[in-house]
């Protein structure tokens, strides 16, 4: 008889990866089945987002969660966050007030000190008090005549620097600075699949599509569940759905209905002339899905740039976000954006939206004018339970007994689903009540940085990306 695994996971974007990781560290054995080649290969991410400032529209409480589960999924993988702070502001011809801003930031800051009080090692967005720093118009005029500072190392070197190139006098004043780092995806694939490759407790499946699910629950055998793929027949107690925006299939084959939104996105790589001083992640807000929804410019190293621009004709797109028919739990985008899916883009297409991008962002900091196309966007589709397009925590359901859906809508929830889903399988007494859990995470400390830089450039490379991409701008020893 074949081996019979405590855990089946399927999908092995950051959800998955994380989940075989998380139990892995407490001894508990697991399948995980990715259909490419590689992990973390689904839609991309750029942002650690570390207090939802990205977001005027959510809630606190989703802002709160938001910064912890950054912070916790930040210790883990050091070597995939790029320590460069994020500028914020508000166009003057937007609704958005920045007074609001101001006092869910000092909100942020007690709740991130609290944080820190409870474990020292939670402070990694620096000190409390220094997580943001508000600039008036007199401040900007000041900071204008300094000089560039290559490399900077405080809010003022880093808001100097930004001087130099955007068009002040189109932003409300004032404006912030907030230590919301970079979240690198090559990277952080690199370290999870270098971890899950050194362990004997998860068994890696790349490059392996699972076709088909039996559910053998009520058969009184050893296991629950049999996974099939084109190899083989695998058997588990429990199945975990992390398949990212294809969770529906699965649901599907076990009869479940469920309400999602998927929706399919896109951010353009474009090189821009070299510059005398590293520049913030820019952040133009504005009402999503509108002509002038937010911009926001991503600094890699090389001189490549991110850039996404939430309106139709740069990262959203015409039925880009659908959400499940009745009685149906996958969702279906038209022939259009799954041939897009696929990589097939329109000719042309790509330099089009790219350009619009560039324009978008141009509008703020004129002198991007002269960027060019750097690259292949970054693309994918990503899954928002229930109905609310604006959700920007999700985490896990348990929908029936041994079975756990992943959904998260940010990377950064994948730790506390996982955490989620151990207690789950302990209150099912699929494996022994653990009785301590370890502080220490040897399997990933164990990776090196050379490690992670080498691998993280060939999976930029065979992905068709500049190796830029995979570098931080702020490199950590
Ligand atoms: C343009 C864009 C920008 C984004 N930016 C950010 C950001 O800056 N910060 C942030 O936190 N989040 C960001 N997100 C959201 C983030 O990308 C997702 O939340 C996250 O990647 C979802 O991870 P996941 O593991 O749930 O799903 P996925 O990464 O989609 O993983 C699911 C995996 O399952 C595999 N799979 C599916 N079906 C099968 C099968 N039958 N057999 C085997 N394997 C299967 C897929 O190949 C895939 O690898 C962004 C999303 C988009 C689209």
């Amino acid at each position: 008889m074949g081996k019979i695994y405590n855990v089946g996971i399927i999908g092995g974007g950051v959800s998955g990866a994380v989940i075989a990781l998380q139990l892995a560290k407490n001894n508990i054995d697991s399948i995980l089945f990715e259909k490419e080649t590689s992990l973390v290969n689904g839609p991309p991410f750029c942002h650690l987002h570390a207090g939802g400032n990205l977001y005027p529209d959510i809630s606190d409480e989703q802002c709160k969660l938001l910064m912890k589960q950054s912070i916790d999924m930040a210790r883990l993988f050091p070597q995939s966050i790029d320590k460069r702070p994020t500028f914020i502001s508000i166009p003057k011809s937007e609704k958005y007030e920045i007074e609001k801003m101001e006092s869910r930031l000092e909100m942020l800051v007690d709740y991130y000190q609290k944080l820190v009080d409870e474990d020292p090692s939670n402070e990694i967005l620096g000190a409390p008090n220094n997580y943001y720093k508000i600039y008036t118009k007199e401040d900007l005029i000041a900071l204008s005549d300094k000089p560039s500072v290559k490399r900077p190392s405080s809010a003022d070197e880093w808001m100097s620097n930004t001087m130099k190139f955007i068009d002040h006098e189109k932003l409300k004043s004032p404006v912030i600075i907030v230590q919301e780092y970079g979240w690198n995806l090559f990277r952080f694939g690199a370290q999870a699949q270098l971890a899950l490759n050194k362990t004997e407790k998860c068994s890696l499946k790349t490059n392996t599509m699972v076709t088909n699910i039996k559910d053998v629950r009520n058969q009184k055998l050893d296991y629950n569940w049999e996974i099939c793929t084109r190899d083989g027949v695998y058997k588990v107690n429990y199945l975990v759905n992390s398949c990212g925006f294809k969770t529906g299939t699965l649901d599907e084959s076990l009869h479940l209905n469920v309400e999602r939104l998927i929706e399919f996105k896109a951010a353009y790589v474009s090189k821009w002339k070299p510059i005398s001083g590293l520049i913030p992640e820019l952040i133009f807000h504005g009402e999503r899905d509108t002509p002038h929804g937010m911009a926001q410019l991503t600094p890699y190293c090389d001189d490549f740039y991110q850039i996404h621009g939430m309106t139709k004709d740069i990262t959203l797109f015409e039925n880009g976000l659908i959400q499940s028919e009745f009685n149906k739990a996958q969702p279906e985008f038209n022939e259009g954006i799954q041939q897009k899916l696929q990589g097939a883009w329109a000719e042309g297409e790509i330099k089009t939206r790219t350009e619009n991008a560039i324009d978008f962002v141009a509008k703020f900091v004129p002198s991007f004018k002269s960027a060019v196309l750097g690259g292949p966007p970054l693309f994918g589709a990503q899954q928002i339970p229930g109905k609310d397009p604006n959700l920007r925590v999700g985490e896990v359901s348990f929908p029936s007994k041994s079975y756990a859906r992943s959904e998260i809508v940010k990377a950064s929830s994948a730790l506390t689903v996982a955490n989620q889903i151990i207690n789950k399988i302990q209150e099912e007494k699929i494996i022994p009540t653990i009785c301590s859990q370890s502080a220490q995470y040897l399997l990933l400390d164990a990776i090196s940085k050379n490690e992670i830089d080498q691998l993280a450039g060939e999976l930029a490379v065979q992905r068709g990306y500049p190796e830029a991409l995979s570098r931080l701008l702020i490199e950590r020893n």
